[in-house]
């Protein structure tokens, strides 16, 4: 046991509540503590030094001692250290990363509203959707198709669209308005013989038919990251969105792209929209969007969306939708400084050219008997382990494979 921690350090964690931990499992052990940070690595109470693939939450992307980010903190802190968005109020670090992020953005969004965190930003385009059709008088269309084993946050609405089963399992969701269609995982859900272009055709023809079942006229939107991350990145095959696009405007389905992980240069391009040549009309970041140095997220919006709700509230009075804390102005002057740095580093062309190492290095483990498949773009990889190479069957839940670890039960129920 840790040496600097209180001997009733048990007791002092007790009253954290971990989020994903099997808090009886875990009271024993206590959570690794992690204290500092340096570039790509991490460091614990007791010294030990790790890399952080992962970047936290796949967020710290200019790694965990970026000074200048800090420097912009502090000068934003001695000039202003708060003021809201409300009311037709404004400050100049929203407005300058309001420009700077429609201005590195895929074509068209050219508006932003400002949140905290993922879900929020998520739970906004749900609610956006929603006073959107309000206003152009389709009050049916209100449904929402999101994907199996898609993660877009954990609040009501968000949790809602987030195809895992233990994120809805007893917290009473799904809200209604929430549906879910296939996984797009080829390794997991293919049939007995089908081509990666057979999945993606019979993955688009189960959407077309769940909208024509619901109805066109009650399905609003369908929302995807352009990769799965917390799902278990999830590449979809070549020809899925396409298929899938084409089906959203032929029955008049907005498409809300989730770059929470993808966005900021993941994949290779400075959004996954990019990569997989999607054409969002409404798009949400966060992580990245600031290297998680501190919380900020947003959601981008077209031109035609945003002339609809400025003509509700022309029509009902103020939009009443803000956030106390939304663009901070700290965590913008963070996120300001993180996209110039994106920027002058010039992030994709670094991403590109680590990406074929990093596979090569990678794929050297796909003969191994455990792995049964490795997949990723740019920076964003898994290896997948499985328990039966031909099988492609994951290990049972109990005993964990690892401490801490959780096995997850691929099915399409
Ligand atoms: N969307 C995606 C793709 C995410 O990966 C996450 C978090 O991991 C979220 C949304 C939710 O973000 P937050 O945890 O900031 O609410």
């Amino acid at each position: 046991m840790s040496t600097t921690r209180s001997a009733n350090w048990q007791k002092d964690v007790a009253h954290v509540v971990h989020p994903y931990s099997n808090l009886d499992a875990h009271d024993t052990r206590g959570p690794v503590v992690i204290t500092r940070g340096d570039g790509c690595y991490v460091e614990d109470e007791n010294g030990n030094r790790y890399l952080e693939g992962m970047s936290g939450l796949w967020c710290t992307a200019l790694g965990f001692s970026e000074k200048r980010l800090v420097d912009a903190a502090m000068k934003q802190f001695n000039a202003l250290p708060y003021y809201h968005l409300f009311n037709h109020r404004s400050h100049p670090p929203a407005i300058a990363l309001a420009e700077a992020l429609t201005g590195i953005a895929p074509e068209g969004l050219n508006h932003v509203l400002f949140a905290n965190s993922g879900s929020e930003a998520n739970d906004a385009a749900v609610k956006l959707v929603w006073y959107y059709n309000n206003q152009l008088n389709r009050p049916k269309k209100k449904k929402i198709i999101s994907r199996l084993y898609g993660y877009h946050g954990v609040t009501v609405a968000s949790g809602s669209l987030t195809g895992l089963v233990h994120v809805h399992k007893d917290f009473d969701l799904p809200i209604p308005q929430v549906l879910h269609t296939d996984c797009p995982s080829y390794y997991h859900f293919s049939q007995p013989g089908e081509s990666q272009d057979q999945f993606a055709e019979r993955l688009a023809n189960n959407l077309e038919q769940m909208i024509l079942k619901e109805g066109p006229e009650t399905v609003a939107a369908f929302i995807a990251e352009p990769i799965h991350g917390s799902g278990g990145v999830i590449v979809p095959p070549e020809g899925y969105y396409e298929r899938v696009q084409a089906i959203l405007r032929k029955y008049d389905v907005l498409f809300i792209v989730d770059e929470v992980i993808c966005g900021f240069g993941r994949t290779g391009k400075m959004f996954g929209s990019d990569t997989f040549n999607l054409k969002p009309d409404m798009m949400t970041v966060a992580k990245g969007l600031s290297s998680a140095y501190l919380p900020i997220s947003g959601l981008l919006l077209t031109d035609q969306i945003n002339e609809v709700l400025k003509a509700g509230s022309r029509k009902i009075g103020a939009f009443a939708h803000g956030l106390t804390y939304a663009a901070h102005p700290v965590a913008a002057a963070v996120a300001l400084e993180t996209i110039k740095i994106y920027q002058e580093r010039k992030i994709t062309d670094h991403v590109q050219a680590l990406s074929p190492y990093f596979f090569e290095r990678l794929n050297k483990l796909a003969d191994h008997p455990l792995v049964g498949e490795v997949r990723g773009r740019g920076l964003l990889a898994a290896v997948e382990i499985t328990a039966d190479k031909a099988a492609r069957k994951p290990f049972p839940r109990k005993p964990p494979l690892a401490p801490g670890s959780r096995t997850r039960r691929w099915s399409t129920a």
